[in-house]
């Protein structure tokens, strides 16, 4: 068996190895004490890796990213270790496969904030090359990023492990309810409902505020880090939502309702909260396309050349190019969403599956059907 130190070693190579380029096989050529170091004081250890590798240090705030995500997968695999050594003397290993989920969806969070916090320095660096359109607020543009970095230091995060400690008492179910920030992080069963989703993608159940993660996470495909991205803003709507319904229960009780589908068949949306997800999607994929997308559509090809797509993407790619043709050139300009993209939202959910709804002027929420 595995002792604690050896399992925070295993975590440090496997660290260096999906988020520093240093391989398993040239982690085994670094001298022991640097290991040692990168294990038990991330942030030191990385500035002598890179001192010995003679590989330039990156700035201040690279560095201090890298040696909290170091420091979150240590820590994530100390608990792991603690949970099975724990579990192995009470209940013996029957519960083993949970503690592995348990393990794996640590390891899963902790390359899907860290590549999700990458893409914002992607975007970032591309919107100083890019003549942003003046509508375009950086603190909104940026804002799901935002909250993913807030959301770190949400010790509970991992859904699997809370479901766990919920059950058997370690924790109450209502602590992290306190804070319409926090979510969680789960791991996906098989296909998600809601006929929309592209297979294997993340996606956000509001009310409980969980993103539920694909088994298999590839860091490198922008489309992915995109519907993250789209589903941190539903992340973001529900914390409003609820930070507006705060002292109303009823109107609470009314939201819950309305997303729990009690007596309706369909999952439904609010058409004017996809419109924004899709609006700054867009927007953030016209940014990373250095403005062209809001000056005529280019082409899947030319698309994909530029974000690196795989050519099994090229069908999303063309669904994004199709939306887009309908966001731009209007955008939000005028402080809204043109009614030709609303329209088309609507009509597009409706045939995937959804009911669609409109929040009307005294504030009630009313179904749409497609015109004709
Ligand atoms: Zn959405």
């Amino acid at each position: 068996m595995n002792t604690p130190n050896n399992t925070e070693q295993a975590a440090v190579v496997t660290w260096l190895s999906r988020r520093a380029g240093v391989s398993r096989e040239q982690s085994q050529t670094l001298p022991a004490d640097i290991i040692e170091l990168l294990a038990s004081s991330p942030r030191q250890g990385l500035e002598r890796l890179f001192t010995h590798l003679n590989r330039k240090r990156p700035a201040e705030g690279k560095l201090n990213m890298q040696a909290r995500e170091l420091s979150s997968a240590i820590e994530s695999a100390r608990s792991d270790i603690a949970q099975r050594i724990a579990k192995q003397t009470t209940t013996g290993w029957s519960e083993r496969p949970e503690i592995e989920k348990e393990g794996r969806l640590d390891h899963l969070i902790t390359d899907v904030e860290g590549s999700f916090l990458a893409f914002e320095s992607r975007l970032r660096e591309c919107a100083n090359q890019t003549h942003m359109p003046s509508y375009l607020r950086p603190e909104e543009l940026y804002s799901p990023f935002e909250a993913v970095r807030l959301n770190q230091s949400n010790g509970q995060r991992n859904m699997v492990r809370r479901r766990r400690q919920i059950a058997s008492g370690e924790t109450s179910s209502t602590i992290a309810l306190g804070n319409p920030y926090q979510f969680f992080y789960d791991l996906q069963e098989g296909r998600e409902q809601g006929g929309g989703n592209v297979e294997g993608a993340a996606s956000f159940s509001p009310v409980m505020r969980i993103m539920s993660l694909p088994p298999k996470h590839d860091p490198q495909s922008v489309l992915r880090l995109l519907i993250q991205y789209h589903e941190m803003r539903h992340a973001n709507q529900d914390a409003s939502r609820r930070i507006a319904m705060m002292g109303n229960p009823a109107a609470l009780q009314a939201y819950i309702d309305f997303h729990t589908g009690k007596g309706n068949e369909k999952p439904r949306i609010v058409v004017t909260e996809e419109a924004s997800a899709y609006g700054y999607e867009m927007e953030a994929l016209n940014v990373l396309l250095k403005d062209r997308l809001q000056n005529g559509t280019p082409s899947a090809a030319v698309v994909m050349k530029e974000l690196g797509c795989k050519q099994e993407e090229r069908p999303n790619v063309e669904t994004l190019l199709h939306i887009a043709r309908h966001y731009f050139p209007e955008g939000m300009n005028g402080g809204g969403f043109s009614q030709r993209f609303i329209d088309f939202m609507r009509d597009v959910h409706i045939d995937l599956g959804y009911d669609v709804f409109v929040p009307t002027t005294s504030g009630r929420l009313k179904q749409l059907t497609k015109t004709m």
